[in-house]
């Protein structure tokens, strides 16, 4: 059975919601399967439950990113949240990677990996508008950037902590809720009375107690609304559909010159591996009249 669960729950007296979210080792074989440096690593897996975290909310079908990139030695880090079937308890699907110099150094903080950065939130609804939100790295933190993201751009309240250790990764959110508020001086003292809590809580306890026991830990004394747990599981989305999309969006011209250079065209997914050949029928099919759309084509499936 799977460990890997979110939990999201909501103040029945005060504006305020929160989420908390355990990943047992698969999010650990996950990130050795790609060897990046400790640090990478450790910053992939902030990333991982960061875009869960940011996902729990959505009631939407697609997909929420957050990226780190910059000039310094790590180029990008970016991880992504696959929400399907909204407002069920499908499974949240994580996938994520990054691109990094030779220059890494296992003591780097987050400003010395990326040096002059942008943190980018990126919300992708399968059919609707893209929305993405880009804020400078102040903080040599994750965590302390993504809150400064939420005041800035939604003036939200926002806490995060995102734990990892050798066998799990844990995060744990609380934000003051988008609604219109009726009485402001209540608003911020209900903010400040669970912030005051929700520092309490040490690494070492986010990352060993279920969140049942976290929110008994801090919130005992408040009445909550707690939601059903959700699974988080790791499962890359690429497909040969998509990739030939990818094809067809490079232009006829373009591919043809390619197929004359090397044969065929080979799609790699940079998040999982896999690989998708293209050969000169296959190719031919994608571009020949009235199979403009891809996955209607016989060759694919
Ligand atoms: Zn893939």
């Amino acid at each position: 059975m799977t460990q890997d669960l979110m939990r999201g729950f909501l103040f029945n007296n005060m504006d305020i919601r929160g989420v908390h979210i355990r990943l047992d080792d698969s999010v650990q074989t996950l990130l050795q399967q790609h060897a990046y440096p400790a640090p990478v690593s450790a910053l992939l897996g902030q990333l991982f439950i960061a875009s869960a975290l940011l996902s729990a909310n959505l009631k939407l079908q697609g997909r929420l990113s957050v990226q780190v990139r910059g000039d310094g030695p790590l180029e990008y880090a970016l991880a992504e949240c696959r929400l399907d079937q909204p407002g069920t308890l499908a499974p949240l699907l994580l996938k994520g990677l990054a691109r990094h110099s030779d220059a890494i150094k296992d003591n780097m903080g987050l400003l010395e990996l990326l040096g002059n950065g942008q943190l980018v939130i990126t919300i992708e609804p399968d059919d609707g508008q893209r929305y993405q939100g880009i804020v400078g790295l102040e903080y040599d933190t994750l965590a302390a950037c993504i809150e400064g993201y939420f005041y800035q751009s939604e003036q939200l309240p926002t806490h995060l902590q995102l734990d990892m250790s050798e066998t799990q990764a844990a995060g744990f959110m609380v934000q003051r809720l988008p609604a219109e508020i009726k009485n402001e001086a209540k608003a911020d003292e209900d903010w400040e009375l669970v912030h005051a809590l929700v520092i309490t809580l040490t690494a070492d306890e986010l990352l060993a107690l279920p969140a049942d026991e976290v929110l008994k830990r801090l919130f005992h004394e408040h009445d909550l609304t707690v939601f059903a747990e959700r699974p988080v599981g790791y499962k890359c989305d690429c497909s040969r559909e998509r990739s030939a999309h990818a094809i067809v969006a490079l232009g006829k011209a373009q591919v043809d010159e390619v197929l004359d250079d090397l044969g065929s065209i080979v799609i790699d997914c940079q998040f999982c591996d896999s690989q998708y050949t293209f050969d000169k029928v296959d190719c031919h099919m994608l571009f020949a009249p009235g199979t403009n759309d891809p996955e209607q084509q016989e060759i694919l499936h």
